[in-house]
């Protein structure tokens, strides 16, 4: 057993000649949460439809429980949960009815096995509504107690938390937490929001154009981040000419009216601080900081939207 519930092996998808996902080498860990993060149009829903037999690769392996697959069979069915763009549902029917003819399709349910999953993601009280008049976080909701009705082993899961509001996507991102640390499920999620999967990825796999760029662990991207200095100073321009003539400092940048920050030869900053007081410059303040994770991503994955 390596330790991995999904492992790719130079994994590829091409669209009529065209690349969607590019040998790719996933490794998601079991018990852990794996977030899959990329801009929209990165390949994250390719490369989970090829995990879920619903696109044939064009190259490459896929390993699901540490078995080769070309296509799985009933047997991994019960032991994967998925959520795939919008999930499919009867309008015409309550939410209560649209999974219990889930449940008895899969064949495996307990009584209670509906109740629960509905009162999981809070739509115990709206399981008289019918689909067709569920708000679009609610379908979402709904489509997330499909994935997790048979308590999978793993569960693939992508952009679950389009449509939700605050208060869902905190919702949903403690249930899921909750679910891997108690009962040890392994999640694969997508997203291109950074602020979505921060607080929840154990490792994070940055995708762009089809290539897996990064495969992390979230604490040590945390640790990743550029320290800098951060001068608040009267004289933004005069500072800027003592950092570059007198320290040869040409990594920084102008913040503010009134601040600017150094990437490099933070160390020296009490010197600088010297200098700058010598030049007539006031500094009202000093601040060592990290950068944020999102300026990380926007460095990898280039432009400033989505991530
Ligand atoms: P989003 O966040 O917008 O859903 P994504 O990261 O999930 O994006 P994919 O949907 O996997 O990205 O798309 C990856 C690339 O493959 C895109 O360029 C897309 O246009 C293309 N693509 C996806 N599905 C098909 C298809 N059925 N036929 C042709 N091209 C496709």
């Amino acid at each position: 057993m390596s330790g991995n519930i999904i492992r790719t092996e130079n994994l590829t998808k091409k669209y009529n000649g065209r690349i969607a996902v590019d040998q790719i080498n996933l490794h998601v860990p079991k018990g852990k949460i794996y977030a899959l993060l990329g801009r929209n149009g990165a390949g994250k829903t390719t490369a989970m439809k090829m995990l879920l037999n619903l696109v044939r690769p064009s190259d490459g392996k896929i390993f699901l429980f540490d078995e080769e697959i070309s296509g799985y069979g009933k047997r991994n069915s019960f032991r994967i949960g998925s959520i795939i763009e919008a999930p499919a549902f009867y309008e015409n029917l309550t939410a209560g009815e649209n999974l219990e003819i889930l449940a008895r399709l899969r064949g495996r349910h307990r009584k209670d096995t509906v109740d629960r999953a509905l009162g999981a993601v809070h739509l115990d009280k709206e399981h008289k509504k019918l689909f067709r008049e569920y708000s679009l976080g609610m379908k979402q909701r709904l489509g997330l107690a499909a994935a997790i009705m048979h308590e999978p082993e793993l569960l693939i899961l992508d952009e679950p938390m389009n449509g939700l509001d605050p208060i869902g996507i905190c919702e949903t991102r403690n249930y899921l937490l909750q679910l891997c640390r108690e009962k040890g499920t392994t999640i694969f999620i997508s997203s291109h929001v950074l602020d979505e999967i921060s607080q929840l990825a154990d490792v994070i796999g940055i995708i762009n154009k089809g290539k897996l760029l990064e495969e992390t662990d979230l604490q040590e991207l945390y640790r990743r981040r550029r320290r800098y200095a951060e001068f608040e100073v009267s004289d933004v321009n005069k500072a800027a000419l003592v950092l570059e003539n007198r320290f040869g400092i040409l990594d920084y940048e102008v913040t503010g009216p009134n601040s600017l920050r150094l990437y490099e030869k933070i160390d020296s900053r009490g010197d600088i601080n010297s200098s700058f007081v010598k030049e007539g410059i006031a500094v009202a303040k000093i601040n060592v900081e990290k950068g944020k994770l999102e300026d990380y991503f926007t460095g990898l994955v280039g432009g400033d939207r989505d991530v």
